[in-house]
């Protein structure tokens, strides 16, 4: 019998990124950390991935691994979920987190009620696989 974490991870939907989203869950999943898309003209790092970069214009950019470190940029209580894999875990946070290396990424808390967590907050990004096209990015304070 699987552990309750790794069942309410099996029951959770996973989506199915494509294109350079999917370069970027590779990335994330090759290494085991959080992998941004950078710019390899002038090494500017940016995310949502995208074909050509926002500082000098390039199409030349490679995946490489961040700290995970950041701050808690916005964030959402969820007290309703549709997928029935949170169910258990309601209310949850949702946050996005401001990286030290400047771009924002979403994900959820791990381990925190909501009440614990504020704006601004210093928090760590981690990455789950969920199978071998997603990466599940968790926050933990
Ligand atoms: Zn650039």
């Amino acid at each position: 019998m699987a552990a309750p974490n790794e069942q309410h991870s099996a029951k959770k939907y996973v989506p199915r990124p494509e294109g350079l989203n999917l370069e970027f869950h590779h990335a994330c999943l090759a290494n085991g950390l959080v992998s941004l898309q950078r710019c390899t003209g002038c090494g500017h790092f940016r995310h949502p991935p995208r074909w050509y970069c926002p500082n000098c214009h390039s199409s030349a950019y490679e995946f490489a691994p961040v700290s995970g470190k950041g701050e808690i940029y916005s964030m959402a209580i969820n007290h309703f979920t549709i997928d029935p894999g949170w169910v258990d875990e309601l209310p949850y946070v949702t946050a996005v987190v401001e990286l030290a290396e400047g771009p924002r990424v979403v994900g959820a808390l791990r381990d925190v009620a909501p009440g614990e967590v504020n704006l601004g907050q210093a928090v760590q990004v981690a990455v789950e696989a969920r199978g071998e096209d997603f990466a599940f990015l968790w926050v933990t304070a």
